[in-house]
């Protein structure tokens, strides 16, 4: 099986993991992986959870990171979660090529739904010539989230090393859909089978999605949780979270729920597939991903 490509069912609804590449974030671009994902923890306490990760502190200086899209058959529906980081590194833009290797063209899907506004989920979007990629697609935001990268408040709230990448895809990927777009500010359900769930704190306005048929659901948490270890420190939040005191309140929202309905669970940054499973560990959480081989 593809590394790239990985179908799985969620009751009736025919659903895939579809990579759009990975990208190593390492000095001097981005901070060391330890400080950009857990910016506010206790240096010795973080020391001691990397060594339970087997991660030694001081020699973990690369994060590697896939970027993976979701693409479910409703079977009334053809939607695509996220569009990928294209454009955003050497190994990325993959979506499409993908897509055509499961025979899907950009034509076929008619719901694109953006989880949040960072290069790595709207980098698909647009075409070289900046046209929608998907045109015959309705495009999903929030409300908030929209509001706040088509707005001053971006260029005002955003650190300055990283403004002017996130604001230039922003400006290449957002305005161009604006005749497709479809803004949501409360937990609709965008098709029969796929409900909205507010999950604002990594960006204001960041969506998380509940995809469900008959007893099955799959809680696609998007960028809740970057790494396995936030799910055991919640709290610990990472430099790219625009607002933390929500992202810990939505973390813990969010785990509670996957853990207590044993939800399939989609991590965008995790080990792809970055399928998994929430059980509840002392105060926090652990991840259990699913087994991929076999
Ligand atoms: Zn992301």
């Amino acid at each position: 099986m593809s590394n790239e490509i990985f179908p799985f069912k969620i009751g009736k609804l025919e659903c895939m993991a579809v990579s759009d590449g990975i990208h190593i974030y390492t000095p001097p671009t981005f901070p060391p992986p330890a400080t950009l994902l857990f910016a506010n923890a206790p240096r010795e306490r973080l020391e001691q959870v990397l060594r339970e990760h087997n991660l030694q502190p001081e020699q973990w200086v690369e994060w590697i990171s896939p970027y993976i899209c979701v693409v479910i058959n409703t079977g009334e529906h053809r939607v695509l979660v996220d569009t990928g980081a294209d454009g955003l590194a050497p190994n990325t833009g993959k979506l499409l090529q993908n897509l055509k290797a499961l025979e899907i063209a950009p034509e076929d899907i008619d719901t694109v739904i953006l989880t949040h506004g960072h290069p790595d989920h709207i980098g698909g979007n647009t075409d070289s010539e900046g046209k929608p990629t998907f045109p015959n697609a309705r495009y999903v935001m929030w409300q908030d989230e929209w509001d706040f990268w088509t707005s001053e408040q971006a260029e005002l709230k955003l650190d300055e090393h990283v403004r002017e990448v996130l604001l230039k895809f922003a400006r290449k990927n957002l305005p161009p859909i604006q005749a497709q777009l479809d803004l949501i500010d409360h937990e609709t359900e965008i098709v029969p089978g796929i409900q909205a769930i507010a999950a604002p704190g990594h960006t204001p306005g960041h969506m998380a999605l509940a995809i469900s048929s008959g007893e099955e659901q799959l809680l696609c948490i998007s960028d809740t949780v970057l790494h396995p270890i936030h799910l055991e420190q919640p709290e610990w939040y990472a430099a790219v979270d625009l607002v933390p005191e929500q992202v810990i309140v939505t973390r813990r929202r969010l785990l509670n729920r996957a853990a207590t309905e044993k939800s399939l669970v989609l991590a965008f940054h995790f080990p792809f597939p970055g399928l998994g499973h929430v059980v509840q560990k002392g105060e926090g959480w652990q991840w259990q991903p699913i087994e991929t081989i076999g």
